[in-house]
């Protein structure tokens, strides 16, 4: 290893050797078709920019409501809970931080690579999901110092069926949360709650069901945060509801569970703006109904595309398909769209890397894409 200079060694060594989060790129160019990040084609409703820039006046300078109780309460309303039920985040990054920090105990602090400490990591410091997934969830448990469990999804990443998780030897009942993304990313595969609910009675830990994507979906999972008490769902109002710029997520839960992440939050942990904004966005659902619907519509239109050119497309309950090109390695497709300004996600793993992952943009967006794939394979 090379020396470390003096300010080196002042770091932590689990933060020196951490390999950080790669987000997808945010690029500069202009005209460029961005399909990379799963971002949401519309804008925000006209409400919710006027509710915003009304909000942009001298009240700047004081501090927003540290527990954005009016949106918890609009929140609690929507879903046919309790406010205290509910802790909203900065993004639901933040939401899935918190519960990383709330419910998994780091392991003890040692040099090296965690993987080499331990044949098999303790429950209580391990943090579990199933694989591929988002690629977030085992750096959170890195950062936290905490060991991270991945369990493979099945062929066309199915969930296990909850008799086979019994025989899945990587699969941790015990562990202290376990996060499953449903409908799942990268694949966009949708999973019925029953097969959830089922997963839940063999989870000892905490469950968390990332339903970021839920509003693409003809089901969710929520009612699950109300019945059983280890059960959270989390959700972002970046995708679905056009504010990936704000930040803004939350989670709903068992007060118990809900109330523990709020003492490790930050004290002003969502800004003012987008606390206006989510607000706002909770009275004007009609308008994102109909964005939901005209995305849907689209995917459908894409993916029958895509097969009449040869493109396998998984099935999507969510706003982007996962598909595997036809011809060349999806890698080069990639580089080729990218010449062509067309920007979609390329995931250089072994499972993943025969795949294209494409959100779904505006009809016109992906006519291109249709236009330029078509002109790509003669
Ligand atoms: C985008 C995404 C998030 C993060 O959402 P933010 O609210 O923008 O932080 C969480 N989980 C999954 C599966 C995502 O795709």
């Amino acid at each position: 290893m090379a020396r470390e200079t003096v300010s080196e060694q002042l770091i932590r060594p689990l933060v020196r050797t951490l390999q950080p989060y790669v987000p997808g790129e945010q690029p500069r160019v202009k005209g460029l078709i961005k399909l990379n990040t799963n971002e949401n084609p519309y804008p925000p409703s006209p409400r919710v920019l006027e509710a915003v820039r009304a909000a942009v006046d001298g009240r700047l300078r004081l501090y927003p409501d540290p527990t954005a109780e009016r949106l918890r309460d609009k929140l609690a309303r929507l879903h046919g809970c309790d406010p205290d039920q509910i802790l909203v985040g900065n993004g639901a990054d933040e939401v899935l931080r918190l519960a990383v920090h709330t419910f998994v105990e780091p392991l003890a602090a040692q040099r090296g690579p965690l993987s080499r400490r331990y044949l098999v990591p303790p429950a209580p410091a391990t943090v579990q999901s199933f694989v591929p997934s988002y690629s977030l969830y085992p750096v959170l448990a890195a950062q936290h110092g905490a060991a991270f469990n991945p369990v493979p999804l099945q062929m066309e990443f199915a969930l296990p069926e909850a008799g086979q998780l019994k025989h899945l030897k990587q699969w941790q009942p015990q562990a202290a949360l376990t996060i499953i993304t449903t409908p799942n990313a990268p694949s966009g595969r949708g999973y019925a709650t029953r097969d959830i609910e089922n997963i839940c009675a063999r989870t000892r830990g905490v469950l968390l069901l990332d339903e970021t994507y839920a509003d693409f979906a003809p089901e969710n999972a929520l009612a699950l945060a109300l019945k059983h008490p280890h059960v959270i769902v989390c959700r972002s109002f970046s995708k679905a509801y056009s504010l990936c710029f704000l930040r803004i997520g939350y989670a709903v839960g068992p007060k118990p569970l809900i109330q523990a992440m709020h003492k490790l939050r930050d004290s002003y942990n969502v800004n003012g703006l987008a606390q206006v904004a989510a607000e706002a966005t909770l009275d004007d659902l009609a308008y994102y109904r109909e964005n939901f619907r005209k995305i849907i519509e689209t995917r459908e239109w894409t993916t029958r595309q895509l097969q009449q050119l040869g493109f396998l497309v998984l099935p999507s309950q969510t706003n982007f398909i996962l598909t595997r090109p036809p011809g060349p390695p999806a890698g080069d497709w990639y580089a080729q769209f990218r010449q062509n300004n067309i920007l979609v996600r390329w995931f250089d793993t072994p499972e993943l890397s025969p795949y294209l992952r494409i959100t779904i943009g505006t009809p016109k967006d992906m006519e291109t894409l249709v236009r330029v794939a078509k002109r790509l394979l003669r």
